[in-house]
């Protein structure tokens, strides 16, 4: 099932933001549609798994947004999808918080999540945080040196590749960003609060299972030894010798 609504009169010119809303109930995604027009954003709304992933192919979003129950295909097959052809950030919603829990516990590759019913306010706020995280990672990328060497980790900023030992990793987006942040001050605690600051560009402390999660991804994708957890504060890089 197409049911693919991208209005040629959507608001935004060239140069505007382009978000892809994958939610197949209408009520939910009209709603985004129309407060994300409303900041000047050109909205496109797939239905369906399928023409989500078809989508996202076709218009190159700068963010998505992805609800994780969908027909045809579900958010996390859609997430992987779309993130195995372009690294894009992707906002997931979910129906419950433990459903996020084994979201997060999965390492889906989400970038961030929200619990329905959630404020459009919240939805916007969070999306521009994306957007400006993959702005500076953009601006980053540019005057990065070509690479830096942890232990047995090489990260390649300009081209945002990681290794450990030689071995290519795939990383996602924020899962990068992450890891450069805490291999720049090796063998340094950063809390969690900091990480979110630094990382997710958020000021409040709500989403330090976010930070969680994507430490799991991070320890499951590089190896378990690499990160550090201290306690009732946050995470340490710790590179092999
Ligand atoms: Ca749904």
């Amino acid at each position: 099932m197409i049911s693919r609504s991208a209005q040629p009169t959507s608001k935004g010119g060239p140069g505007a933001v382009r978000v892809l809303v994958v939610e197949d109930e209408p009520a939910i995604a009209t709603a985004i549609q129309h407060r994300m027009a409303a900041e000047g954003w050109q909205v496109d709304v797939a239905a369906d798994g399928p023409s989500g992933v078809r989508a996202a192919a076709e218009l190159h979003p700068d963010v998505v947004v992805l609800d994780v129950m969908l027909p045809g295909m579900d958010g996390l097959e859609v997430c992987r999808r779309i993130q195995a052809e372009r690294p894009v950030p992707v906002l997931m919603l979910t129906a419950r918080d433990d459903e996020t829990d084994v979201l997060v516990g999965l390492g889906v590759g989400a970038d961030d999540y929200m619990t329905k019913p959630f404020s459009m306010r919240e939805l916007v706020a969070r999306t521009k945080a994306l957007l400006r995280r993959v702005e500076r990672a953009a601006q980053l990328s540019e005057t990065a040196p070509p690479a830096m060497t942890v232990g047995d980790v090489v990260i390649d900023r300009a081209q945002r590749r990681v290794s450990r030992a030689g071995r290519p990793v795939h990383l996602t987006p924020t899962e990068f960003d992450l890891l450069v942040t805490l291999a720049a001050t090796p063998r340094t605690v950063l809390t969690r609060e900091k990480l979110l600051a630094e990382v997710w560009d958020w000021v409040d402390a709500s989403g330090t299972r976010t930070v969680d999660s994507h430490v799991k991804a991070l320890r499951r994708k590089l190896g378990a030894d690499l990160i550090r957890t201290v306690h009732g504060v946050g995470y340490a890089f710790e590179p092999a010798e």
